[in-house]
């Protein structure tokens, strides 16, 4: 169980065999962001509205800007400390951007590329290892299971696995492999039939939700008491979007949330789940790397307090003990209210 085993900083030939999937991925998601905003990059009127705090309702007028992209504002709540986008797509323009994009299927493209489906696979087994050493197996959902590698690994490992995903074409692909995985949008999807779960997976999905909190008391009346939820989200403090910041590739329209070491566990046990384990993976290390020295220790000191004597000295095992690498992964059980 290595978690550097799906680190791509860590494979060499990854990067280049992935760069084409991936620049073709940019290039669309750019073009489709572009679509809703104006000439000086705001949102289009009525494209968007505005709100306040998604997790404690702060208002949004007492809380400090921390960077502009793409027409969003990322503010830090003055009570709670959440990085949040002030602005939100509305649902209509939400959905017709999805259908009319090519970001979907560029998504697709780089899912089904065999060098990031081997990494994909590699992780999915770290996370159903890492999951199986405190829940044992059991019955699991997979909330947008893309490709299946999670079923995959989860059915490898014992449990009765599910999914539910948004994007036909990655249900399809699951049902080649004759994984369980029905198309559409959680929780109206599931068949009556299934649940209450031993166990939610939701990799790449708390970041997409307006309301996160409604999100969860929906997830938890749809587990076992005791049960566990694994979550995956991009890690704002991680130490390669301090340096890139607003070009980073994790602000982007649908990022609505922005979460951090000191805040996700906090907004778990509001929702009613207990951490149970905590770390960082994905370092980024040769992107980080990519940079000047002054860059990245003058982001390593503006993060940690530290000073970084030998930038080009930094290595993965440096990144993730500091918290700082690009994903934040936890293990949460569900506790009584
Ligand atoms: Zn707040």
């Amino acid at each position: 169980m290595d978690k550097n085993s799906f680190d791509a900083a860590l494979r060499p030939g990854v990067r280049a065999a992935l760069a084409p999937s991936n620049s073709a991925l940019r290039r669309a998601e750019d073009e489709t962001f572009r679509r809703l905003l104006d000439e000086d990059g705001q949102f289009l009127p009525g494209a968007s509205f505005a709100r306040d705090c998604p997790y404690c309702h702060t208002a949004s007028a007492t809380a400090s800007l921390v960077l502009q992209a793409y027409g969003m504002h990322l503010m830090r709540c003055a009570d709670c400390g959440l990085v949040y986008s002030r602005e939100v797509i509305n649902r209509a323009f939400e959905q017709q951007r999805y259908q009319a994009s090519q970001a979907a299927d560029a998504n697709m493209a780089l899912k089904i590329d065999p060098h990031y489906a081997a990494l994909e696979q590699d992780k999915a087994r770290y996370v159903m290892a890492r999951l199986g050493s405190l829940a044992g197996t059991g019955s699991v959902l997979d909330i947008g299971s893309s490709t299946g590698a999670l079923l995959q690994a989860a059915e490898a490992a014992g449990w009765t696995a599910r999914g539910v995903e948004i994007n036909p074409a990655a249900v399809a692909h699951c049902r080649q492999q004759q994984l369980q995985a029905v198309c559409g949008e959680y929780p109206c999807a599931l068949s009556a039939d299934w649940g209450p779960f031993d166990a939610v997976l939701m990799l790449d999905v708390l970041e997409h939700l307006p309301d996160p909190l409604a999100f969860l008391a929906r997830v938890s009346a749809d587990m076992q008491p005791g049960g566990w939820l694994v979550i995956q989200v991009p890690n704002f403090r991680s130490l390669l979007l301090t340096i890139e910041g607003g070009r980073n590739n994790n602000i982007c329209h649908g990022h609505w949330s922005y979460f951090e070491e000191q805040t996700l566990p906090g907004l778990m046990r509001k929702a009613g789940f207990e951490m149970r384990f905590f770390e960082t993976y994905i370092s980024e290390l040769d992107r980080i790397l990519a940079y000047p020295d002054e860059v990245i220790a003058t982001a390593w000191q503006q993060l940690t307090g530290q000073v970084l004597e030998q930038p080009r000295q930094l290595t993965v095992e440096h990144v993730h003990q500091a918290m700082l690498g690009y994903k934040l992964f936890g293990i949460f059980q569900k506790v009584a209210a």
